[in-house]
């Protein structure tokens, strides 16, 4: 299977290799800060399993579990890209999207 899709301004591009784990709809706070009062449409992949091209930018906050989620978003027109996230517990940086936020 061969997913791609990417940016408004076609300068962020992305590749999976596979499905998505998950997909959902997110309704947290932070979720409704980014869809403008509404919530998100998310998918959840491996990263092994993406690639990823083009400049982008970054947000890190701290979820109300202690971990670290580090939001990316286009450098040219500012649409979200993607998010990972760090285990506080683990204290490790390495990102690990397929955890719970
Ligand atoms: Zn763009
Ligand atoms: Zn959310």
């Amino acid at each position: 299977m061969q997913l791609q899709g990417g940016c408004l301004c076609k300068a962020v591009r992305w590749q999976a290799t596979a499905a998505p784990l998950v997909t959902r709809h997110c309704w947290c706070r932070d979720c409704q800060y980014i869809g403008a009062g509404s919530g998100t449409v998310n998918m959840m992949m491996r990263r092994d399993q993406v690639s990823l091209s083009g400049a982008t930018g970054s947000y890190a906050s701290r979820a109300d579990s202690g971990n670290t989620i580090e939001r990316h978003f286009c450098a040219s027109c500012g649409r979200r890209d993607r998010s990972s996230w760090s285990s506080a517990s683990a204290r490790s940086t390495t990102p690990m999207p397929w955890r719970r936020p």
